[in-house]
């Protein structure tokens, strides 16, 4: 038989009704679709080792159950465990399963597996944990690298395996996307090939280079596709906003302190930009307190006195209050009107503010996502702040054109650092400014790694501050009862202090469950100093600001990524008081040593760079946001292939007319749809 791309998968060998059924809620009907369908992992079998020659790490053995039984954990009575003991001539292992008692009845007593998975070496024991194993019969390519795909319940990678195979032949049939110049000055693996290797790998080698090859394509083109928003963007017309230097003389005049160099600086980058009739995409990117709300408030200024309104979106009331203050205070001698058109207000102040904003006499409107998405018109918006959230999606910018057909012009703001070769993927489309400096005055957050036995002595520190009329946090990762890793959870936790050694001091509770209203009442008790002790989640993180808090205590730290960390602690030291930040951790050493990165830096992109090695992907990074998330192989550690993937993007547009290359429009297109989206 002739199998073509478009090929049903019913006319496969091996597939009857049940099989095509169930291919088909996979989304499988084509040949292609299940060529599409990759590995999630490979079994080594090339690799395989006697017992007695195994090191911890990834491992392959031939072995025998000598037993296998089912118990409870000691600790933890819900935790069910499986575990077998399996031997070769050379020795034993033990392995071991999880919440899985159903693997006792797979593995036969004296019958020969293989078995994959990583071996660890942990309080004096060797064993495997969940490991995967096969029959040596069902291994069709045994002593080879075998592909795993992810399975259901009928459908294993024994039989995608075979399925694919008669796939195969179709291959040739697939159209490279990378334009020829591209693959043979990067010397990439063919489409075809690639594919051939990632679902039947000849070898390690080749395994590899098909990866890189599909990984580079993902980066080009995710690459190319904001390249060329960008320039359409830019082809729009934009709104002007001519610099009007006596106003910007009066801003800084009316402070009682001066601009910081990188505050004049970006403040400067924004109005060139806003001068220019093109829509402005800036990312301004700045630690926590470095003073991003007053440059926002600057150029804001400037829009606003030009004829025209802004939209400030938050992620969150709380922080959404937080900018309805600065922004009236800062900008007050100018009679600007700021609002917050959130869900605290009542339907009626709500169509009323919103008819306001309709007729134009709201200058500043605050507020989530939802000021722009539910058709809210503004007739004369200049300029969009985004603060501290998802990025902002072209179509969503496109829809915001005014009545002239003009783009308002996009800050968007964040006090994530983010390194540099996660910037050049995930916000490559925007120009970035940076504030390097902080405003003068400020003292480094005194940061401690606490063992156990140090609670006491902490909470004494604590209440010492607290008598002076100073304010703390106490953070933990989750909200109600204890998960089975045993990070504490605020309610508990609350309950406790105020039961115990806190018992004399005012505590509120803040956690994401809370209606927006319950959240606002409660911060703004802490920010008034009705409260001595905010517990709370990771819900304060961002932006929240409160003068007299000088003190954080952090519950199960090695919960969390040292990139929050750095951030949750920027909720501290906002004033001239000496902060202290207390971070509490388990036993492990290994997480008491990856945390401990925060008592030796105070540098946001640092610690974002080692928690980017740590922790791979980095969704902290807020890749999620930005919609990159479903590259399948590209890899946003290899900053190598990153920069070299941008060169090669720089060079493409430079040196050659997209327009030639159909197939590079078709995947930009399609690309485009998801990356604008939100
Ligand atoms: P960010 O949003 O970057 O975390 P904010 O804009 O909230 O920081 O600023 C933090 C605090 O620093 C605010 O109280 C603000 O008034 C103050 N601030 C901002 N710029 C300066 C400056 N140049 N000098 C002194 N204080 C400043
Ligand atoms: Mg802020």
């Amino acid at each position: 038989m002739n199998v073509r791309l478009e090929t049903h998968l019913s006319t496969l060998k091996g597939v009857g009704e049940v099989t095509e059924r169930e291919l088909a809620r996979m989304g499988f009907v084509t040949v292609r679709d299940l060529l599409d369908y990759f590995p999630r992992r490979y079994d080594d079998f090339s690799a395989l080792k006697p017992i007695a020659q195994l090191r911890p790490g990834l491992i392959a053995v031939r072995a025998r159950v000598e037993d296998v039984a089912v118990r409870r954990a000691v600790r933890n009575r819900r935790m069910v465990i499986t575990e077998a003991i399996v031997i070769d001539d050379t020795g034993s292992l033990k392995l071991t399963w999880f919440h899985a008692p159903y693997i006792a009845d797979q593995l036969k007593t004296g019958e020969e597996y293989f078995f994959t998975g990583e071996l660890k070496f942990k309080a004096g024991v060797f064993s495997v944990v969940q490991p995967q194993f096969e029959r040596p019969s069902s291994i069709d390519r045994a002593g080879k690298i075998s592909a795993i795909y992810s399975e259901t319940a009928k459908i294993n990678s024994k039989i995608l395996r075979s399925l694919v195979r008669q796939c195969l032949p179709a291959v040739d049939e697939l159209v490279d996307p990378l334009p020829e110049v591209v693959l043979s000055t990067q010397k990439l693996m063919p489409l075809a090939q690639a594919v051939r290797e990632l679902h039947e790998p000849t070898d390690t080698k080749k395994l590899q280079q098909a990866q890189s090859r599909m990984a580079f394509g993902e980066l080009f083109f995710h690459m190319l596709t904001s390249r060329v928003l960008r320039e359409e963007l830019e082809t729009e017309p934009g709104i002007v906003v001519p610099f009007n230097q006596a106003l910007a003389q009066e801003f800084v005049a009316s402070l009682s302190f001066s601009l910081t160099n990188s505050q004049r600086r970006v403040s400067w980058q924004i109005f060139s930009d806003m001068e220019r009739g093109v829509p402005m995409s800036r990312l301004l990117e700045g630690d926590v307190g470095s003073g991003k709300t007053l440059v926002a408030a600057f150029v804001a200024l400037m829009a606003i006195r030009a004829g025209f309104q802004t939209a400030v979106m938050v992620p969150t009331v709380v922080l959404g209050t937080q900018h309805l203050k600065s922004f009236r205070d800062l900008l007050k001698p100018w009679g600007i009107r700021v609002e917050l058109l959130a869900s605290h207000l009542k339907s009626k102040q709500r169509l009323e503010l919103t008819s306001a904003i309709q007729a134009g006499e709201v200058d500043i409107v605050i507020g989530t996502q939802a000021i722009i998405t539910k058709n809210i018109q503004f007739p004369r918006l200049g300029l969009v702040v985004v603060d501290e959230q998802h990025r902002f999606g072209v179509n969503q910018r496109l829809s915001l054109k005014d009545k002239a057909g003009r783009l308002p012009h996009v800050l968007t703001m964040t006090a994530t650092p983010i390194p540099r070769t996660l910037g050049l993927v995930a916000f490559g489309d925007l120009d970035v400014s940076l504030l390097t400096d902080m405003p003068p005055g400020r003292q480094p957050v005194q940061t401690h790694i606490c063992p156990e036995e140090d609670r006491a002595r902490v909470y004494a520190e604590i209440d010492k501050r607290l008598e002076r009329g100073e304010q703390a946090y106490i953070v933990c990762p989750a909200i109600d009862v204890a998960d089975p890793s045993g990070s504490r959870a605020v309610k508990q936790e609350m309950q406790r202090l105020s039961r115990t050694v806190f018992r004399h001091r005012r505590i509120g509770l803040l956690h994401g469950k809370l209606k927006p209203e319950e959240k606002d009442a409660v911060m703004t008790q802490f920010a008034s100093g009705e409260l001595d002790i905010l517990v709370a989640t990771t819900v304060i993180e961002v932006g929240v600001h409160v003068d007299k808090a000088s003190v954080m205590l952090v519950e199960s730290a090695d919960r969390f990524g040292l990139a929050t960390l750095h951030q949750l602690r920027g909720r501290v030291g906002r004033s001239d008081i000496a902060s202290e930040c207390y971070l509490f951790t388990t036993e492990d050493n290994s997480s008491r040593q990856r945390v401990g990165a925060l008592a030796r830096t105070n540098d946001g992109f640092r610690l974002a760079e080692i928690d980017l090695a740590n922790r791979g992907a980095g969704q902290r990074f807020g890749v999620r946001q930005s919609g990159v998330a479903d590259f399948r192989f590209a890899s946003l550690h290899d900053t190598y292939q990153v920069k070299s993937a941008q060169k090669v993007v720089d060079s493409f547009l430079k040196q050659e007319k997209i327009v030639k290359y159909p197939q590079v429009i078709a995947v930009v297109n399609s690309l485009k749809a998801v990356t604008s989206l939100d």
